[in-house]
Formats: structure tokens, C-alpha cells, sequence
């Protein structure tokens, strides 16, 4: 099987995952959750695409800009707004909101993603070096496995890990109802001791 990432025909990471398939029904009583289980897949990565992801944890400055020139623009955005409005008084009383509005979610959506990022490279720094290439692995499965299957959210429990958590431990895991999570346990087992 190639490379999940690059299409790579040597990959060095294997993973057996099992699909939840979660549907969001929004009704007049609110937002409840429909979930089935999938198929049991095998996604495979590469040492090369392993490599690159690490290094993009590592020296995140590419990632940052990437993640964060939403919230920039909004930011810049909410700037002129609030320049424009401040030099034209004639202006509606309703715009001088947006702009500082623009400016708050443009600063505090900037700093939860560096945040966040910056998360990850720590974690990533207090694993042993196969650890953290086997988490590297792992999230190049994340970023490019598919996402839905039709209106569906695709979620994946990797089968080989699933099972040192107790079903009521996955389902927090991994948002699952419990009906759901004890199937999925049931599941796992027999795919690992069959
Ligand atoms: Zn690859």
C-alpha cells in the first residue's frame, strides 16, 4: 500500500484504524448526534513525508503563517474599519462596533493558534526520537485521511492503541456515544485477537 501523504511505494508507518461515522441532526430540540461504525482501514506514511511533518512542528514559523492569516486579515480588517470610521463621523453608530470586534477575534484566533502549535512542539520535544516520529506518523493520518464519508464526520480510532483505554475512557477520548464506544471496543478486540 502507498504512502497515504505522497503516494510513496515504501512507506515505514502502518496503522490499522476503525471509522466512526458521526452524523449532526439539528432539530427544534437541538443538536444531537447519529453515530454507526465504519470499516477498519490501514493507512501507511513514509519516512520522508514523517520527516517533514516533524520539521514543520519543529520550525513552525510556515505553519503559523498558514494557520494564523485568517485571523491576521480579520485583524487588519477591523484596523481600517475602525481608522475609516473614525475619521468619517457621519458614520453609523452599529460600525464603530465592528472594528474592535474584528480586532479582539483577529488577536485572541492569533494567539489560540500559536498557542496550539506551539503546544505541539513541545510535546513532541519530550518524546524518545521514535516516539515522536511514530506522533508524526500519526498525524500525517489525521491531516490527510479522508474527513467525511457523504454528510458524515469520519472519525478514526487506531486499533492497535484502542484497547488500553476502557470503552467509557474512548468515548471521552473520542467523543463517542456509548452504545457506540462498546461496539467499537468489541470490534477492536476481535480484530486484534482474531
Ligand atoms: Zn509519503
Amino acid at each position: 500500500m502507498p504512502c497515504l501523504s505522497c503516494n510513496n511505494s515504501q512507506p515505514e508507518y502502518s496503522f490499522r484504524v476503525l471509522e466512526v461515522h458521526t452524523l449532526h441532526i439539528r432539530d427544534f430540540s437541538g443538536e444531537r448526534l447519529v453515530q454507526a461504525l465504519g470499516e477498519t482501514r490501514t493507512f501507511e506514511v513514509c519516512a520522508a513525508c514523517v520527516s517533514s511533518e516533524m520539521r514543520a512542528v519543529f520550525y513552525p514559523a510556515g505553519r503559523i503563517l498558514r494557520k494564523c492569516s485568517g485571523f491576521v486579515m480579520l485583524l487588519l480588517a477591523g484596523l481600517g474599519l475602525t481608522l475609516t470610521v473614525s475619521l468619517n463621523p457621519e458614520m453609523m453608530n452599529a460600525l464603530r462596533l465592528i472594528g474592535p470586534l474584528a480586532v479582539f477575534v483577529g488577536v485572541s484566533g492569533t494567539i489560540g493558534k500559536v498557542r496550539e502549535i506551539l503546544a505541539q512542539r513541545k510535546v513532541l520535544a519530550g518524546m524518545s526520537e521514535q516516539e515522536a516520529r511514530k506522533s508524526s506518523a500519526w498525524q500525517c493520518v489525521l491531516k490527510d485521511a479522508p474527513k467525511k464519508y457523504n454528510d458524515n464526520d469520519i472519525t478514526y480510532l487506531p486499533i492497535d492503541d484502542a484497547l488500553k483505554f476502557t470503552p467509557e475512557e474512548l468515548a471521552v477520548k473520542y467523543c463517542l456515544l456509548s452504545p457506540i464506544s462498546r461496539k467499537a471496543y468489541e470490534v477492536i478486540r476481535s480484530n486484534i485477537y482474531e
